[in-house]
């Protein structure tokens, strides 16, 4: 008997009838005499739903008063999915009881729409754990200091149920999503990826970070920071498959090489389209121009992701860095008005029809060549890389988007990802 957190998407709550299926998996699971602990996301849309209507009333200049009513108005999802289940399991015959972040409370900061998780108090779960209930914490909120309800960002219950399961010290949190696990790679993109069995935290990392979108990246932060054990798995098994298939299947994220893991040198294959490509030419090349140019960046609250001085000449050098996409017009906005006039810059150029496809493996710590084949494979593509940076265990190219899902095919293949791991 353990206690156990389960985490289910807003597909696995998407109607009634699945959140019936939800209701009679977790009630196998106590049944099995587990203290159970479930944290939903809202049904299917809801969220999109809700900050669409919010969206259609909005004030002209949205400030902060508008934000947290977005919070007030978004965390309800997740307050009527989590009674739903609560219901759900009643007519089960499970004893379950449901509460919305404030109750229990989760504090976080007052970062509306995007608050940070600052701790939990656990008293109230682990009494109705200790009476026999099945606990049911709404996902993706919390409350701060000042009583105001918060969210956590988009895709946050992920790390409400990674933060809950810390705080009870869980024995595992369990993902159940509407894919079967962790991918190679996207296999809409290639569909020969396979599932990993297994897939380490800093690699986990690096794919959530890079757009494999199977679960909010801040989860795996928190996962990583208080060694959560953590499996992604399917929510659409039949309910009633035996509970000991059912806790070994999907992807277990783990947090040691340890010898039973797959060894390949190169897990997976990440990509995304979300960045865009800024050039600043001709900066003349003196301290603190690095500082003046990504200072100002920053301090407009603009993530920088690649970044490339190029050797000077002449006094001058070239500095090249990448944003989100929907950061582009105005970092160059940013640049054109406010930091080059005093720099006697010759031009900003950019582009934003460009993607960013790495390579991701902790093996690559241990191995080298690995970026010379990835970078040989896509010359025997006919693919130009624009930009390059390197991690101790990833490898990054910029290239033009249009050649993205080549890419990623010809790597998936020159690495190998479509054959089973060596045992
Ligand atoms: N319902 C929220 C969203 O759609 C949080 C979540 O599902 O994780 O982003
Ligand atoms: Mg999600």
């Amino acid at each position: 008997m353990a206690l156990i957190v389960h985490k289910y998407g807003g597909t696995s709550m998407g109607s009634t009838e699945r959140i019936r299926n939800v209701a009679k998996r977790v009630a196998k699971w106590a049944r099995a005499g587990h203290q159970m602990v479930v944290v939903p996301s809202a049904m299917s849309g809801e969220t999109n739903r809700l900050l669409g209507l919010a969206k259609e009333l909005a004030p002209a200049k949205p400030a902060d008063a508008y934000h947290r009513e977005l919070d007030m108005l978004a965390a309800t999802g997740e307050q009527a999915s989590s009674a739903l289940l609560a219901i759900a399991l009643q007519s089960e015959g499970v004893q379950s009881v449901s509460y919305a972040g404030w109750q229990v409370p989760i504090r976080t900061n007052s970062a509306y729409t995007k608050a940070r998780i600052e701790s939990i108090e656990d008293d109230r779960v682990r009494a109705d754990l200790q009476a026999g209930k099945v606990v049911i914490v709404t996902g993706f909120q919390g409350v701060d200091e000042d009583d105001n309800i918060t969210t956590l960002g988009r895709g946050g219950s992920d790390t409400s149920a990674v933060a809950v399961a810390a705080a009870l010290k869980a024995q595992e949190c369990l993902i159940y999503t509407d894919v079967d696990g962790v991918y190679t790679t996207d296999p809409r993109v290639v569909p020969e990826a396979r599932r990993l069995q297994t897939v380490s935290f800093e690699e986990m990392l690096e794919m959530a970070s890079m757009g494999s979108k199977v679960l909010q990246i801040r989860s795996v932060e928190f996962a990583g920071k208080y060694k959560v054990p953590l499996r992604v798995l399917s929510s659409f098994t039949p309910w009633d498959i035996d509970l000991d298939e059912e806790s070994k299947s999907g992807t277990l994220i783990t947090f040691e090489e340890d010898e039973q893991m797959e060894q390949a040198i190169v897990s997976g294959i990440a990509f995304n389209r979300d960045e865009a490509k800024i050039s600043v030419l001709g900066v003349p090349d003196k301290p603190g121009i690095a500082y003046q140019i990504l200072g100002a960046v920053a301090d407009a609250n603009i993530e920088v992701d690649v970044i490339i001085q190029n050797v000077s000449k002449d006094g001058r050098t070239d500095f090249s860095f990448t944003v989100h996409r929907n950061d582009y017009a105005k970092t160059i906005d940013l640049l054109k008005e406010k930091v080059l006039p005093g720099l006697g810059v010759q031009e900003v150029v950019g582009d934003a029809k460009i993607c960013k496809v790495s390579i991701v493996g902790i093996g690559m710590r241990s191995h080298v060549g690995v970026a010379s084949k990835m970078f040989r494979c896509l010359s025997e593509e006919g693919i130009n890389i624009q930009m390059i940076s390197t991690s101790e265990i990833k490898t990054s190219v910029v290239l033009d988007e249009k050649y993205m899902e080549l890419a990623v095919r010809a790597l998936h293949r020159v690495f190998d990802l479509d054959q089973p791991a060596a045992a």
